[in-house]
C-alpha cells in the first residue's frame, strides 16, 4: 500500500508541491499520494491530528504555519531547532519529528542553479516569519557577511536575531530606517506583503554593483519585488521557484532515502511554461 503525504497551509489550493512530489515519486518509483490540505493557525493542530489518524506518513508545512508546526513536533532536527520553524514533518511512532529544508533548498538553488557565490555578501533579509527563520541559519552557514533583518513587526525581527546567537554579525533594524543601511550584495524578500497589501517601499541606495535580489515567492506574487530589483540595477533577480523544488527534493530524501533529480521538474514548472506557475 502506498504512503500518504500532504502539504498544510493557507492559502493552499494552488500549491505546486503535490505536483512536484508526484513527479519525484514517478522518477524514483515510489508509491505515494500527496495532497494539499487547507489549514489556518486555528485549525492546524486538529487537521494534522486527523491526517495522522488516517495514516499520514509525512508532510510539508507552508505559510503561515511553520512556527506552529515547530511547537507541535515532539522532536526536531538541529536546523529546525535553530530556525524555530518546521517545513517538513516525519511520522515517528506516534509522534511528529520536524525538520526544515527551506535553508538548504535556497542555498542549493542560488549556488548550484544560479551560480552565485554567497561568501562575504552583506545581506538584507526582509521579513521574520517562518520562511525567514528557515533561511537565516543556512545563509550564515553559507558564509555571508553581515546579516540585517528588517520586519514590519520589530519584535519578530528581534526574536529571529536573538535565535541566531551571533550578535556581532546579525542585526535587527526598523523598516522605517532601511534607507540608512547602505548597499547590500544580497537582498532577500521573505515577506508575504504582496499577498495582503503591497511591498514596503525600498530605496535604490540598497543596490550595489553586484547585488543579487531574491524573492522567496514565485509567480505573480514575486513580480513587484523582482520588477523593483531590475528597475534599480540589481545584477541578479531570482524568484523562489527553484528553492521550492530544491526544498521539496530535500524533504523527499528525508522521507524516502533518495534525493531526486530536480532540473527536469524545475524546467517544467519554470517561466518557459508560465501558465503552470501560480502563486503558492
Ligand atoms: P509568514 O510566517 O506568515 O511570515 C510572513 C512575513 O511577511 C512576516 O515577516 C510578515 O511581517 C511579513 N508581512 C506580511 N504582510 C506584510 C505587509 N503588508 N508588509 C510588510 N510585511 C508583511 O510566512 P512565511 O512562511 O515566512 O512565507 C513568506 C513568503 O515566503 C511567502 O510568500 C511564501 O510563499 C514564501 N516561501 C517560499 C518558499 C519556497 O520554497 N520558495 C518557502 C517558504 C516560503 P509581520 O511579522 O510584521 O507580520
Amino acid at each position: 500500500m502506498g504512503k500518504h503525504y500532504a502539504v498544510f497551509g493557507s492559502p493552499i489550493a494552488h500549491s505546486l508541491s503535490p505536483r512536484i512530489h508526484a513527479a519525484f515519486a514517478k522518477q524514483i518509483g515510489v508509491d505515494l499520494d500527496y495532497v494539499a490540505i487547507e489549514a489556518s493557525l486555528d485549525d492546524f493542530a486538529a487537521a494534522l491530528a486527523a491526517f495522522a489518524a488516517r495514516g499520514g506518513n509525512g508532510g510539508n508545512v507552508t505559510l503561515p504555519l511553520k512556527e506552529a508546526a515547530f511547537v507541535l513536533c515532539a522532536t526536531t532536527s538541529e536546523r529546525a531547532h535553530r530556525a524555530g520553524a518546521v517545513n517538513t514533518l516525519i511520522r515517528d511512532g506516534g509522534n511528529w519529528h520536524g525538520d526544515n529544508t527551506d535553508g538548504t533548498g535556497l542555498i542549493r538553488d542560488l549556488t548550484d542553479r544560479h551560480g552565485l557565490d554567497l561568501r562575504a555578501r552583506r545581506t538584507l533579509l526582509l521579513g521574520a516569519g517562518g520562511a525567514a527563520r528557515g533561511v537565516a541559519p543556512a545563509l550564515l552557514d553559507a558564509g555571508i557577511d553581515q546579516l540585517f533583518v528588517v520586519n514590519r513587526t520589530t519584535e519578530r525581527a528581534d526574536a529571529l536575531v536573538d535565535a541566531m546567537g551571533e550578535p556581532g554579525r546579525v542585526h535587527a533594524r526598523y523598516l522605517g530606517d532601511v534607507a540608512a543601511l547602505g548597499e547590500f550584495d544580497l537582498i532577500i524578500n521573505a515577506t508575504s506583503a504582496v499577498r495582503g497589501g503591497e511591498l514596503p517601499a525600498l530605496p535604490r541606495s540598497l543596490v550595489g554593483r553586484r547585488t543579487a535580489a531574491v524573492d522567496l515567492s514565485y509567480g505573480e506574487v514575486a513580480i513587484p519585488f523582482l520588477a523593483w530589483a531590475r528597475a534599480n540595477g540589481c545584477h541578479n533577480a531570482v524568484d523562489g521557484l527553484g528553492m521550492l523544488v530544491e526544498q521539496a527534493a530535500e524533504s523527499f530524501a528525508l522521507w524516502h532515502g533518495v534525493r531526486p533529480e530536480t532540473d527536469a521538474v524545475f524546467n517544467e514548472l519554470s517561466g518557459r511554461n508560465a501558465s503552470l506557475v501560480t502563486a503558492d
